[in-house]
């Protein structure tokens, strides 16, 4: 088929124009996906997980009870030592009464092991039991020095007597 000069030119216009509607729509679509990921990003609802994660906080987040918007670091502590999917399958686990004990847990080892990435929590445990020995011999010292005191008072009050 060979198309006169003017025929060209026409159909080349009405690909133009369909491409053009084409590119508008495409236009319209990531116009309107960047404003939804605008309003995302300025929801000031989302938990501090979802925040984190740059994803939509849906409904049923399973960290908005335990992460709110408040406190970013709590959840960015633990996601860096156990990462985001380990702690939501260790809270699908869990009864529901019992998940902000365990994140509260989490988060707790999380920062003693980012503050002491070699001992982690086990660094404090072990100076609180040097603590406690070192407060349990001044008190076995103390209970010796009163029991001495008192044998020394009541040999003076029987001596007294005498
Ligand atoms: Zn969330």
């Amino acid at each position: 088929m060979v198309l006169s000069f003017n025929q060209a030119i026409e159909l080349s216009d009405v690909k133009f124009m369909q491409e053009k509607k084409l590119t508008g729509k495409f236009h319209n679509l990531l116009v309107s996906f960047f404003s939804l990921e605008k309003k995302s990003v300025m929801n000031p609802k989302r938990c501090a997980a979802c925040k984190y994660l740059r994803r939509r906080c849906p409904k049923d987040c399973i960290f908005s009870p335990y992460f709110p918007p408040g406190d970013p670091d709590k959840f960015a502590c633990i996601h860096r030592i156990y990462g985001a999917g380990n702690v939501s399958k260790m809270l699908q686990q869990l009864p529901v009464q019992t998940r902000a004990e365990a994140v509260e847990s989490l988060s707790f080892e999380a920062k003693c092991r980012v503050e002491d990435p070699v001992y982690g929590c086990v660094g404090i445990i072990s100076l609180l039991q040097t603590e406690i020995q070192k407060t349990q011999t001044l008190l076995a010292r103390t209970q010796a020095e009163i029991a001495v005191a008192q044998a020394k008072h009541s040999q003076t009050q029987v001596n007294e007597f005498m």
